[in-house]
């Protein structure tokens, strides 16, 4: 960094920069309409005149100022947008995760096609395979006849019945 105080009648862009600062307040406005004129009159340099080559980078300086300001506003909006988006998607997903989970979406879920499987009783220790009776949620009045409704050894109860691990059935 160099130790030079910025010189408000130079043409350095810190010079510009300078003089800028020192004739309008809020140059960090989001839009140049917010950029305020300050010490209008009473702004020793204003009376100076301007030569063309300062106009000229002065004019620079600002357009750029305007095109960046108007590049952050439109950022701004993009964000905006993009979280918008986003959101969206996330509702989305969680509408079809909704709709995905069992305990939402399929309470009619049949069960009357479900497979046979390894159970243990838990009275009389004894190992049988079928199914335990259940009602189908979808099929209320439909019964198996073949389905356990007690331990087909000691006629225990049902709650007593424990499903083995896949591997057994
Ligand atoms: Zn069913
Ligand atoms: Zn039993």
């Amino acid at each position: 960094m160099e130790g030079r105080k910025p010189d408000i009648t130079g043409t350095s862009p810190s010079d510009i920069a300078a003089r800028l600062n020192s004739r309008y307040g809020n140059l960090n406005a989001r839009s140049s309409r917010d950029v305020t004129v300050i010490g209008h009159k009473r702004n020793p340099f204003l009376a100076m005149p301007q030569t063309e080559m300062e106009k000229q980078v002065e004019r620079e300086v600002q357009e750029k100022m305007e095109k960046e300001m108007a590049e952050r506003q439109k950022r701004k909006k993009n964000t905006y947008l993009e979280g918008r988006l986003e959101l969206s998607a996330k509702m989305e997903l969680l509408t079809m995760n909704k709709e995905n989970s069992p305990d939402l979406k399929t309470p009619k879920r049949c069960i009357c096609k479900r497979p046979s499987k390894s159970f243990k009783c838990g009275g009389c220790l004894k190992f049988f395979k079928g199914r335990i009776a259940d009602t189908c949620p979808r099929h209320p009045t439909e019964t198996f006849l073949m389905d356990f409704r007690m331990c087909p050894y000691c006629s225990g109860p049902v709650d007593m019945i424990k499903q083995q691990d896949q591997e057994e059935a």
